[in-house]
């Protein structure tokens, strides 16, 4: 008998990998998503496939899954800090109400529930690297607080239903993650700065570039999250790769990639930007086994192949 996963977001960039993956380990899959930043071109290749079915929905108004269920991935969410803030109330809804009828659901399915978290929830962290035992710095009422408060709203609420209705949930907390299907425009430095080479204009480094940040390619994310689901492990668990990097030397080494022209130009820093991240992965290396395998060379290779598609298409 195959197991039944719903993947919420399942059309998104990490969304439509998981509908991949799990489809690869022998799932049936239900692929769910309001393709508000999601896109159908991320899981046509999957269309037809007997054990692939894409569900139309919003799960910030309500949830419905008719027969078994036995796992739910909670990845549905605006993710990029441009997508939250022209998006703030969606952002917040599908973090809090999405996840509780989410929740819900797994409650009435007994289904073992895995919610999408997110270094965010450190905010613009005082300690370095950050620890799944940190707290955070967050400021609820800045421009990211959508996104970072909605998140600390689904770990509470994810770990109250643990504790209060014995349901079997995971919480992983994803650090910067990069690969194809990423939107080219969606707004963060990884597809920003390698758009930007590929056309010869400028790259547009924020500040001064001393900010940094540590990006993990999308199938090593992806081992992470499976390993987790399938593990009896109930605290949030930081996925991500702690090869950190400042975002100027990161713009230096796309213009090196791809041999491009651009130019470096700077602009202003956006309200309350976080200025270090790297993960500290002890807790999944102990629990998870897992550590990433790709460097970021090997990483922006099938990466920048895909982004060059979209390029020379007219993105
Ligand atoms: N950034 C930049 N230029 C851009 C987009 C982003 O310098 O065109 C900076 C941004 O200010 C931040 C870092 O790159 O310091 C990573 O931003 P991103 O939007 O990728 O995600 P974040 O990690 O901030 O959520």
């Amino acid at each position: 008998m195959k197991k039944t996963v719903l993947i919420t977001g399942g059309a998104g960039f990490l969304g439509s990998h998981l509908c991949d993956r799990f489809l690869n380990e022998g799932f049936k899959v239900l692929c769910m998503d309001n393709l508000l930043t999601g896109s159908k071109e991320n899981i046509e290749h999957l269309v037809g496939h007997e054990d692939f079915q894409f569900l139309y929905n919003n799960v910030s108004e309500y949830v419905h899954v008719s027969g078994e269920l036995h796992y739910i991935l909670h990845f549905a969410s605006p993710a990029s800090p441009i997508d939250y803030l022209k998006m703030p109330i969606q952002t917040l809804k599908v973090g809090s109400l999405g996840t509780l009828h989410l929740l819900g659901l797994a409650k009435e399915k007994k289904a073992t529930i895995l919610v999408a978290s997110t270094s965010e929830i450190y905010g613009d962290p005082l300690e370095h690297p950050q620890t799944e035992d940190y707290w955070g710095n967050v400021n609820p009422v800045g421009p990211r607080g959508v996104y970072d408060e909605a998140k600390r709203f689904l770990e509470a609420i994810t770990m109250a239903y643990h504790t209060f209705h014995n349901l079997d949930t995971k919480i992983i907390r994803i650090f910067n993650t990069y690969g194809p299907r990423m939107r080219l425009n969606d707004g963060r430095a990884l597809p920003a700065f390698i758009g930007q080479a590929l056309r010869g204009e400028d790259i547009t480094v924020f500040g001064d570039g001393s900010q940094t940040r540590s990006f993990c390619y999308v199938e090593d994310l992806v081992e992470g999250i499976f390993r987790l689901l399938i593990s009896d492990y109930n605290q949030p668990v930081n996925i991500g790769n702690p090869d950190e990097i400042t975002i100027l030397e990161f713009a230096e080494e796309v213009i090196k990639l791809t041999g491009s022209k651009s130019k470096i130009i700077f602009k202003d820093l956006p309200m309350d930007d976080p200025k270090q991240r790297k993960p500290d992965i002890t807790r999944a290396k102990d629990i998870l086994s897992w550590e990433p395998k790709f460097s970021r060379s090997a990483g922006l290779v099938p990466t920048l192949e895909y982004f060059k598609k979209k390029v020379d298409g007219g993105e």
